[in-house]
């Protein structure tokens, strides 16, 4: 397939990952050939794209999403599983930067992502282990203090989900030397997240909607009123288009491409587990994630391995060796899984926005975007996906507040994008290490 061999995707085939050898069985799609017209054509089967099509199949549109690889090659189905409430930029600095109507319209949707993925699971039945809760756990006072501020922030929003844990209190949770302490949110979770988009996937088809795989598109007209994609083997006009590539989406799209920097991370499988070990290490099966910028974030599968991630590399480039860069950080937090055998490690791309809040928007007078969830991005993009439907649906309510938040580009521009950002990286991890 020579058009894949040039793919941002390379061969188009699922990562070695954890969720790509224990995913659900789901059909190979057809590539798109030829030229088809469409109401709604979506760029990127993740969760954004994904999320989108579902919402508008069910309000009877006719949909297609087109996918350079399969459906969740992307951040979607190979992330954490961490079902995190809220955005990677808190209510605080939000509320800051664009004021408090941003601040406590964004305080009515953090929920919303978390909810929308229940109701996914529940009416189109779908397998992917959910399991419920999550913690932030806090390594200094400082951060201890940065969890109370979060908490006291949240609950001014009628937000009253989230409950602090001191030190002997998180044992019960974590069993780990390493943290002051933490703060659980009883309404986040964590599910296996290649499962949960092929559940998606197979909903939206049910509907009437049409996947095409493995057509990385390579061309977008937005600007013509009836926008047009363009693959090496067909193209789609349509009426509406969306663009949910993300981190993915390159240069394809030259207006987003300084909007966004591609980072990656990692995470690494470890055998399954003793059901004794697996319940001595995390007793309650909650997920886990530190505050730090640079931050480990950990969970049980529903095989009970330790699905351990962490790392950094900004500009989105894989590491040599992930489990070397990750075993050094699980065994610090559980130094019971010293010996432990690794089974997979991987290594997947989000895309970070500067102010680290979702963008969401509109170029030309019919083509959507929506990207940047800056690393939590597994309820936004199902947030987002529900406000981008509602916009093409004619209520424009909600668009309108995210896009009227400004955005900047990563200063330097494209050349220095990558540079600036190893600073801004050395820079976090340094603070980080001064517990600041
Ligand atoms: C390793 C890792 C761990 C993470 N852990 C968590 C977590 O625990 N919790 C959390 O909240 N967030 C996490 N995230 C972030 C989260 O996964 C993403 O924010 C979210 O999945 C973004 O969804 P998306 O649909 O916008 O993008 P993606 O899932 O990346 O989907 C984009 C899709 O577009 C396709 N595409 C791109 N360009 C083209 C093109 N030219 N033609 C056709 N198709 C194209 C891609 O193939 C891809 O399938 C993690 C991300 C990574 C990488």
């Amino acid at each position: 397939m020579t058009a894949m061999t040039q793919s941002y995707a390379g061969d188009g085939n699922h990562t070695t990952s954890y969720y790509a050898a224990s995913a659900n069985a789901s059909p190979e799609r057809p590539q798109l050939t030829g030229t088809h017209e469409i109401d709604v054509c979506i760029v990127g089967a993740g969760y954004s794209g994904l999320s989108t099509g579902l919402h508008l199949v069910e309000k009877g549109y006719k949909v297609a999403i087109v996918e350079g690889a399969r459906v969740g090659w992307g951040a979607s189905g190979r992330n954490g599983g961490q079902i995190v409430n809220g955005l990677n930029a808190s209510l605080q600095t939000i509320n800051k930067r664009y004021g408090q109507d941003t601040a406590t319209f964004v305080a009515g949707l953090v929920q919303e992502g978390g909810e929308i993925i229940r109701e996914r699971i529940k009416t189109y039945d779908i397998k992917c282990d959910l399991k419920e809760k999550n913690i932030f756990t806090g390594l200094t006072k400082a951060h201890m203090r940065e969890l109370e501020e979060r908490k006291a922030l949240w609950q001014s929003y009628g937000i009253n989900n989230q409950e602090m844990l001191d030190k002997k209190q998180l044992i019960e949770h974590i069993n780990s030397d390493l943290y002051e302490g933490g703060l659980i949110d009883h309404s986040g979770g964590h599910m296996h997240p290649l499962n949960l988009a092929l559940g998606e996937a197979a909903a939206f088809e049910k509907l009437g909607g049409t996947i095409y795989e493995m057509s990385p598109v390579i061309d977008v007209d937005h600007k013509a009123e009836r926008p047009v994609i363009k693959t090496a083997t067909g193209q789609m006009v349509c009426k509406t288009l969306v663009l949910c590539g993300n981190a993915y989406l390159g240069h394809v799209v030259p207006t987003l491409a300084p909007r966004v920097m591609p980072v990656s991370t990692q995470v690494m499988a470890t055998e399954p587990l003793s059901d004794a070990l697996a319940k001595e290490l995390l007793p309650q099966d909650a997920c886990v994630e530190d505050i730090r910028y640079i931050l480990d974030y950990y969970r049980l599968s529903g095989d009970k391995r330790m699905l351990f991630g962490g790392g950094t590399v900004y500009g989105g480039t894989d590491p040599q060796d992930v489990k070397a860069k990750l075993l050094p950080s699980m065994e610090k937090v559980f130094p019971q899984l010293k010996g432990i055998k690794v089974d997979f490690a991987w290594s997947g791309n989000f895309a970070l926005s500067f102010s680290r809040v979702p963008q969401l928007g509109r170029i030309g007078g019919n083509t959507y975007f929506a990207h940047g969830y800056s690393g939590h991005g597994v309820t936004g993009s199902h947030t987002f996906g529900r406000v981008l439907a509602e916009a093409i649906n004619g209520d424009l309510t909600r668009f309108d507040v995210f896009e009227k938040v400004p955005w900047y580009p990563f200063p330097g521009g494209r050349l220095f994008r990558v540079p600036y950002s190893v600073a801004g990286s050395w820079w976090y991890s340094l603070r980080d290490r001064l517990g600041v």
